[in-house]
C-alpha cells in the first residue's frame, strides 16, 4: 500500500485538458501580464467568495502585506496574529515593520481564541489578523464586534481555506478584507505561485491595485511607493479552470473527513478535529492530535501511509524571530499543539476506500 499525503500531480492531470487549452489561450493572446484572464480570474474569484473586488497578487504572503500596507500599518504598530499559524501571517506583519503580537488558539479549533484578543489589544494595536487554519473557519464575530468597539481593522488569513462557510458565509468576505494564496498545494491552486486579496471596501482594493503594480494605475505615473506583485495571465488563466472544480474537490475531502470521523472515533489518546455547528470547513488538511505523534508518524510512514505536520515549530521559536525574546513555555498552547498535531492524508483525488486504509493503518498503530 502507498497512500500519499496529497497527490498533486493526480489533481492537475485530472484537468488536463482544460489547462492546456488555458496555456493555449495565453500563448495564443501575446498578453502575459495584467490583461484578460487576470480580469476574469478576479471576477470570478470575487463572485464565488460573495465579495465586492478581487485584486490577484503574487502569492498569499504577498496578499497579506499588501493588505496592511493600505491600511497604513507600520513602524511603531502592533497587528494581532494567532501564536498557531504558519509564518507567512507573522512575516507579513514584520514586512510593514510593524510587530506581531501573539494571541493562542482555542483548544477544540485550533484558530484564535477570540477571548484572549482583548488583553492582546494596547494603544498601538491597528488590526488582528484572523487564520482559518487547516480550512476551519476562525469564530468571526466575536472578533469584528471587538475589534469594532476598538476602531481595528481585521483580516482574514484565508490561504487554508478557499470555499469554507462560516454561518453560510464564504472566507473572503467575513471581515474587512481577505488574503488568499494559490501556492500547489493549497485547495485552490495554481502550477506556480499566486494570491489574490478579497474586499468590499472599494478604496482598499484600489490601493492594493496600485501598490501589486509600482503603484501605478496609468504607466509611468507612480502615486505610491508599490511594488511588483501581479497574479500573471498564465497561472490566472489555469486558475479560471481550477475554480470551476473547486467545490466538487472541496465536498470530496469533507466526505473523506467524515469517513476519517466515523473509523478514527474512539481510539485511545487520539484526538480528531472538532467543528463548530456554524462551520463548514474547507478540510484544506485533517489534522489529528495525539501525545506520541511523532511515534505515529513512523509507524504510518512503514505502512506506506504519508504524513505530515502543521507545522513542526510555532513561528516565536523560530531563529527569524528570536529578537522578540519568546522562549519555551511563553506561548505554551502552540507549543503543545505543534508537538502533537498530524495531517492525514486528505484531497480531491483521494477515494473513500484509500481514507478506509489510511483508518485502519492509525487503528492499527494504536491498538
Ligand atoms: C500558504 C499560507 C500563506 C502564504 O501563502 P504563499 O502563497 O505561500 O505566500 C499564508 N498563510 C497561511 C495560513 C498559509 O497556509
Amino acid at each position: 500500500m502507498m497512500i500519499p499525503f496529497l497527490d498533486l500531480k493526480a489533481i492537475n492531470l485530472a484537468q488536463a485538458a482544460e489547462l492546456e487549452a488555458a496555456f493555449r489561450r495565453v500563448l495564443d493572446s501575446g498578453w502575459y501580464v495584467l490583461g484578460h484572464e487576470l480580469e476574469r480570474f478576479e471576477r470570478d474569484f470575487a463572485a464565488y467568495c460573495g465579495s465586492g473586488h478581487a485584486v490577484g497578487v503574487a502569492n498569499g504572503l504577498d496578499a497579506l502585506t499588501l493588505i496592511l500596507r493600505a491600511y497604513g500599518v507600520g513602524p511603531g504598530d502592533e497587528v494581532i496574529v494567532p501564536s498557531n499559524t504558519f509564518i507567512a501571517t507573522w512575516l507579513a506583519v514584520s514586512h510593514c515593520g510593524a510587530t506581531p503580537v501573539a494571541v493562542e488558539p482555542l483548544a477544540a479549533t485550533y484558530n484564535i481564541d477570540p477571548a484572549g484578543i482583548d488583553a492582546a489589544i494596547t494603544a498601538r494595536t491597528r488590526a488582528i489578523i484572523a487564520v482559518h487554519l487547516y480550512g476551519q473557519p476562525a469564530d468571526m464575530d466575536p472578533i469584528n464586534a471587538l475589534a469594532a468597539r476598538h476602531g481595528l481593522k481585521v483580516i482574514e488569513d484565508a490561504a487554508q481555506a478557499h470555499g469554507a462557510r462560516y454561518k453560510g458565509r464564504r472566507a473572503g468576505a467575513l471581515a474587512d478584507a481577505a488574503a488568499f494564496s494559490f501556492y500547489p498545494g493549497k485547495n485552490l491552486g495554481a502550477l506556480g505561485d499566486g494570491g489574490a486579496v478579497c474586499s468590499d471596501d472599494a478604496h482598499l482594493a484600489a490601493t492594493v491595485r496600485l501598490d501589486r503594480n509600482y503603484g501605478s494605475a496609468v504607466k509611468y505615473e507612480h502615486l505610491r511607493l508599490g511594488v511588483n506583485s501581479r497574479l500573471d495571465e498564465l497561472q490566472a488563466a489555469l486558475l479560471v479552470e481550477k475554480l470551476a472544480t473547486l467545490d466538487a474537490g472541496n465536498r470530496r475531502r469533507a466526505a473523506i473527513a467524515a469517513r476519517y470521523g466515523e473509523r478514527l472515533a474512539g481510539l485511545p489518546d487520539l484526538t480528531l478535529p472538532q467543528v463548530p455547528d456554524w462551520a463548514e470547513p474547507a478540510w484544506h488538511l485533517y489534522v489529528v492530535r495525539h501525545p506520541r505523534r511523532d511515534l505515529l508518524a513512523r509507524t504510518l510512514a512503514a505502512a506506506g501511509v504519508g504524513t505530515m505536520i502543521h507545522y513542526p515549530v510555532p513561528p516565536h521559536r523560530q531563529p527569524a524571530y528570536a529578537s522578540l525574546g519568546l522562549g519555551e513555555g511563553a506561548l505554551p498552547l502552540a507549543e503543545a499543539i505543534h508537538r502533537e498535531v498530524l495531517s492525514l492524508p486528505i484531497g480531491p483525488t483521494m477515494t473513500l476506500e484509500q481514507a478506509d486504509l489510511v483508518a485502519a493503518a492509525v487503528a492499527a498503530a494504536l491498538r
